[in-house]
């Protein structure tokens, strides 16, 4: 196992790790911008260091800062979280090369999932299904794409490979608008990601986010941890998530989950992972896979009882999944708020002093949060403070229980959108379970 491990993120995921680690044995460096001095988990690490400005570009983002950081603490491995460096071929690549070990899969793992045509041709070469769509990048020709295109059938979604967060995409519903618009999409990929590349696949209408975690070995051992739902999202960034997925026949999920399962297997996966879909009149397709640990990994350790990040960690130190896929049992329900300092309103941060911070308890409720009595929020980062997180041996009670967690959350002093997550989990139609992507834009009345 590690001696130490560097953390290259801040916040709760910072925390989460650093939890783990102690838990483990394994010292832990923090590393942090100028502004984070005061952050939990550098407190509460072995050993810190300040790697730049508060510029995420300057400290966060700094490969050569943060790599000089695990040599002067001798590190052996790092963990990068989520956002950040999490998924940057690059970093993993240099930290490799260094003589360290990313948390995480192989640099080239990571290139042939963060390209999203690659990424779809190894999923269907798994067995996973894919939305109908191009199979590959758009040729030039304006008549094959119109070809194209009448073959999925209008709405049609253009995207590109190298997109992300939301951005580079493109709904099309006539086919007088379609060459146009890849030429936008095209020329926006461009100049935002450096790549052109787009392809199409057909649109769908009412959709539900549901994503499947995955751990695996790299060792020929994978296995996945039920599925989560995430469609309560605004601006394609998720606010409230539950596990598992609510009213989804076994069959069509037994499948998909073992689909997943096998392309672990298939693209020698290592580490913790999703797989993203969309789901329409029981149906699976695939979006895209994340090669990290993801914010909402609590709701899974919930309902499964297994610690995801102590996993992550030891199959990344090398060592066989210690689970096998008949071990993983999936108990009850749980639910997931992400508590951020923003206007509940009108969605601006609310950046500032936190004068007081209380945070409920009891069976069955989790908090994962860096906050305290006296912290102050910068401006300078996502606007996550924390995730109250409740789990019950049935939907209805989670969901309870979130209702009387969230009454009880106090963060004063800093606005924050405790009283939208209050109306969401108050909300019939959430509470019926199953709504789609659109119903919290709807709901806002945006
Ligand atoms: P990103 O990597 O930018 O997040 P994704 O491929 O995950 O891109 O898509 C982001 C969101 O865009 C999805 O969650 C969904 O809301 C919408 N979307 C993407 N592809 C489709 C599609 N084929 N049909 C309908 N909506 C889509």
């Amino acid at each position: 196992m590690f001696d130490k491990i560097l953390i290259a993120n801040r916040g709760e995921i910072a925390l989460r790790v650093l939890r783990a680690c102690k838990e483990m044995n394994i010292a832990t460096v923090a590393v942090h911008s100028q502004v984070d001095r005061d952050l939990k988990h550098v407190r509460l690490a072995d050993e810190s260091v300040c790697i730049g400005p508060n510029p995420s570009p300057q400290s966060y983002l700094n490969i050569p800062a943060i790599i000089s950081a695990m040599e002067i603490t001798d590190s052996v491995a790092v963990h990068p979280g989520y956002g950040f460096l999490a998924e940057n071929a690059d970093f993993a690549e240099q930290v490799q090369k260094s003589g360290f070990t990313f948390i995480g899969p192989d640099a080239d793992v990571i290139r042939l999932m963060g390209d999203k045509v690659s990424a779809i041709a190894a999923m269907k070469k798994a067995g996973v299904p894919t939305v109908p769509g191009s199979d590959g990048p758009l040729p030039a020709n304006g008549e094959r794409c119109l070809e194209i295109a009448r073959r999925i059938g209008y709405p049609v979604i253009i995207k590109a490979a190298a997109g992300g967060g939301g951005r580079g995409m493109r709904v099309v519903h006539t086919e007088a608008a379609l060459l146009n618009a890849i030429s936008v999409t095209k020329s926006e990929a461009l100049a935002a990601f450096g790549d052109g590349t787009v392809y199409m696949e057909k649109f769908l209408q009412n959709p539900r986010h549901v994503e499947i975690q995955v751990m695996s070995d790299g060792q020929g051992n994978a296995i996945h941890l039920g599925d989560r739902d995430c469609s309560l999202q605004r601006r394609h960034q998720k606010v409230l998530e539950e596990a598992p997925a609510p009213g989804i026949p076994d069959e069509v999920r037994k499948q998909v989950l073992e689909s997943c399962v096998q392309a672990c297997v298939d693209i020698g996966y290592r580490g913790a992972g999703t797989f993203e879909f969309l789901y329409e009149d029981e149906r699976f397709y695939f979006i895209e896979m994340n090669t990290r640990i993801q914010v909402e990994h609590p709701v899974t350790e919930m309902v499964t009882g297994v610690d995801l990040i102590r996993e992550q960690i030891r199959v990344c130190a090398g060592e066989k999944l210690s689970l096998k896929q008949e071990d993983i049992v999936i108990q009850g329900h749980s639910f997931e708020c992400r508590i951020n300092a923003e206007d509940p309103k009108t969605f601006f941060p609310s950046p500032g002093r936190v004068n007081n911070f209380h945070t409920p308890g009891g069976l069955g409720v989790r908090v994962d949060s860096h906050l305290y009595s006296g912290y102050t929020v910068p401006a300078n980062y996502d606007s996550m403070i924390a995730k109250l997180i409740t789990h019950g041996e049935d939907r209805e009670t989670a969901l309870a229980r979130m209702r009387v967690a969230l009454s009880e959350l106090v963060v004063d002093g800093i606005r924050t959108n405790i009283p939208l997550q209050e109306s969401l989990v108050r909300d019939e139609a959430f509470a019926r379970g199953g709504v789609n992507i659109h119903y919290l834009e709807k709901k806002l009345g945006l």
